[in-house]
């Protein structure tokens, strides 16, 4: 019997059905804490009561007109992610993937308006971008891409965080229009790119003529103590896309653009059914507000810090660790060897982590998580690291 479901992920033999705050139930009633958040996606922690009645409410009032007409609330937030993100106007899409196809669409529309012949995006070695054939493409590792060639054409690869790369790049490349980074590399094993590496890329980008594309799906929305990773080299981007955190788990994805980017889709260019529609733009406006009232960045950067003091303190006898990394609440444990099995191990003592890149240990707990529960997450995973 073939499973009913397609079978493209290796799973953990758990499900859950209940989330509170932190806090996840499975079927057997057994309590978790989740030190990942659904992938960075409830950075307001499970079943959050503004979110839930936000939803209800929008639910029981209109979910779904359809971008043939005005969407008050898709305007709303259009201004608060502009306010926050200082770009000029937002595509609104439902995934990740979706956001990073709108900001590759606008860079190759705007390179063919002005006669780029081939134009092509430079994108960086150990990236994510997303699953769909030109975001694959774009992501810089093989795993993702083996066996769905033909890839899309038009994408160069440089090495993250090295500008003199990518400036001989710039140099020896004709039909370059755009550079498309993370400013931190989640599904990459949480790569943090220097601030003055940033600062570098801009000064290219304009030198150049080219546009600045920050996929912020995973690193956005508060997660790294900033609104935006971007925020903390104290960049503009050109064009800004995010995801994961914007709705805590209601599906949404969003491409914002500034300037010239702002203005080159024109009707008939781009479009999505579900993007934007009411019930998704309602849940951002709640999560936004609760992430500012709430000062949750700053509560990240916060915590953050003391999480990676914690672990450096704790693992400093282990002979396993080559590096601890990570900025507000995006951290990554490096380690020597190969550690998948940390995840089940973890998942026993109660604790739900993730493991990229065979060796990094990869935690993006909820904003909202408390001291004591962060401090349960030190203790468990450092003790498992230990015992290794
Ligand atoms: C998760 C992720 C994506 C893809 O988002 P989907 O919603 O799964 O399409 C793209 N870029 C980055 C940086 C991500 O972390």
């Amino acid at each position: 019997m073939v499973d009913p479901i397609m079978n493209t992920y290796g799973r953990l033999q758990v499900g859950f059905v209940k989330g509170e705050g932190a806090w996840l139930y499975d079927t057997e009633g057994n309590r978790y804490l989740d030190a990942l958040a659904g992938l960075g996606v409830c950075a307001l922690g499970h079943a959050h009561p503004k979110v839930t009645k936000t939803i209800a409410d929008q639910a029981g009032q209109l979910m779904h007109t359809s971008n043939l007409y005005q969407i008050p609330l898709q305007q709303e937030l259009a201004e608060n992610l502009v306010r926050i993100s200082k770009m000029d106007s937002v595509f609104f899409a439902n995934t990740g993937a979706e956001a990073n196809e709108c900001a590759i669409k606008i860079s190759r529309l705007h390179g063919n308006k002005n006669s780029v012949a081939n134009p092509s995006i430079v994108v960086a070695d150990g990236s994510f971008h997303g699953r769909t054939l030109a975001t694959l493409t774009a992501t810089g590792n093989r795993k993702v891409q083996a066996g769905f060639e033909p890839l899309v054409n038009g994408f160069v690869r440089a090495p993250f965080n090295d500008i003199d790369a990518f400036r001989k790049i710039g140099e020896n490349n004709t039909g370059v229009i755009a550079v498309l980074i993370e400013a931190i590399q989640g599904e990459g094993g949480i790569q943090i790119a220097d601030d003055q590496y940033l600062k570098e890329l801009r000064d290219i980008c304009d030198q150049k003529g080219w546009f600045l594309i920050l996929d912020e799906v995973q690193s956005g929305n508060g997660r790294t103590g900033e609104y935006f990773a971007y925020q903390h080299a104290g960049i503009l981007p050109d064009i800004v896309t995010t995801a994961k955190g914007l709705a805590n788990g209601f599906p949404i994805g969003v491409c914002m653009a500034r300037g010239d980017a702002a203005t080159v889709l024109q009707p008939g260019n781009h479009g999505s059914t579900f993007g934007g529609g009411p019930l998704a733009c309602a849940v951002a406006l709640s999560v936004i507000e609760t992430i500012e009232k709430e000062k949750l960045a700053q509560r990240a950067a916060q915590l953050g810090d003391r999480m990676l003091e914690s672990f450096r303190q704790k693992l400093s006898g282990s002979n396993r660790i080559q590096d601890i990394r990570g900025k507000g609440l995006m951290l990554g444990i490096e380690l020597n060897i190969p550690c998948a099995e940390l995840v089940q191990q973890a998942k026993e003592k109660g604790i739900l982590i993730n493991v990229t890149v065979d060796k990094v240990v990869r935690l993006l707990p909820p904003l909202i998580i408390s001291d004591e529960q962060a401090d349960e997450i030190i203790e468990t995973i450092s003790d498992l690291i230990n015992a290794l």
